[in-house]
């Protein structure tokens, strides 16, 4: 498959009063046409501000471009002037949120709203992009799409909402679409129709997805690739069945404690990680997991691992992985 974006050695901070803030520390990541890589992380992990960065979403200041590139489809998104960016998102690039109602206009009906992207990209005359508005609302599943296209956001349901949002993204066939906690703020049986939803339209349009999650369970229906962020930092990327069948990084191993087992019934203990995520106003100069790693050794408070290649497709920075290490197995509650 052909990579569509490279992400290469991405770093972004803050500006704070307590410090610059290291919220993304060297990310490096490649996306292929049509496939949908997962980004998944506590919050405070850096991911939100990873996907931000690749519209060049991120405020600046505060924000601060520190260092790396984003290369799409030959050119580097991160060198573009807020004009050239205009013309790339939401016609090449979109990205729908965890809260539509923050991101759909409430004064503007949702027609309105879904037109306003073919106006602009796609020169189409008002009536021509109401129309193609009406198709929209009808492709993400809103029942009546002749009546609600003419209605607001608070006229519709949270669900609804979402698809909106979605159809606004999907207008004009951008090739990536970067969805950002999409589901999160909805129920249980909703979320699966979204997630349902935007897997059917992939497969449809071909649109590469970058999806964002805190919650590894969706990623398991959801996506290909994963890259599991920590601290600002990938520590580990592979596949869905290496990350959750042969997971290295100790973090991982947290992530799918936590997770609700297939089998389990529902009445199983969740095991939270203890701690919380490190300070990167002053980010620990070694492993970031250090300080909540049940195997942490000296060297790992000392000096960042490099990342060591599982296989042609799994990648983890852990100091586990030295041949000087002692031999961990994956504990018993990380095993799905
Ligand atoms: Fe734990 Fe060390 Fe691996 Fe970090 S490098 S996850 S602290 S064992
Ligand atoms: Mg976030």
């Amino acid at each position: 498959m052909k990579k569509i974006l490279e992400v290469d050695n991405l770093s972004v901070s803050f500006d704070t009063y307590g410090g610059e803030v290291k919220a993304v520390r060297g990310v490096s990541f490649e996306l292929s046409e049509g496939e949908t890589l997962a980004i998944v992380g506590e919050s405070g992990s850096g991911k939100s501000v990873t996907a931000q960065s690749l519209m060049q979403l991120v405020p600046m200041p505060p924000g601060k471009f520190v260092s790396g590139s984003i290369m799409f489809d030959g050119e580097d998104l991160a060198q573009k002037s807020e004009k050239q960016m205009e013309s790339i998102r939401g016609k090449d690039i979109s990205m729908i949120f965890q809260d539509p109602m923050t991101s759909l206009n409430p004064t503007m009906t949702v027609g309105k709203q879904i037109s306003e992207g073919l106006i602009k990209h796609q020169n189409m005359s008002q009536k021509e992009a109401l129309v193609r508005a009406v198709e929209l609302l009808k492709l993400v599943g809103i029942p009546n799409p002749e009546t609600r296209v003419k209605q607001y956001p608070h006229q519709y349901s949270g669900g609804m909402r979402q698809r909106a949002m979605i159809a606004i993204a999907l207008a004009c066939n951008p090739k990536v679409l970067i969805a950002d906690e999409p589901t999160t703020a909805l129920d249980v049986t909703i979320q699966a129709q979204i997630l349902d939803l935007m897997r059917g339209l992939q497969e449809e349009t071909g649109t590469a997805i970058i999806l964002i999650t805190h919650d590894l369970g969706v990623v398991a229906n959801a996506a290909k690739r994963v890259v599991v962020m920590y601290g600002g930092k990938i520590v580990e990327s592979g596949n869905v069945d290496d990350i959750f069948y042969n997971p290295k990084h100790p973090y991982t191993w947290g992530l799918l404690a936590s997770m609700p087992k297939i089998d389990g019934g529902g009445d199983e203990e969740l095991l939270a990680i203890p701690g919380s995520p490190p300070d990167l106003a002053d980010p620990p100069k070694g492993c970031p997991f250090a300080a909540r790693c049940p195997y942490a050794m000296k060297v790992c408070k000392e000096k960042m691992p490099d990342y060591k290649d599982v296989s042609d497709t799994q990648k983890t920075a852990c100091w586990l992985l030295d041949e000087r290490a002692p031999e961990v197995e994956i504990p018993e509650s990380a095993v799905i």
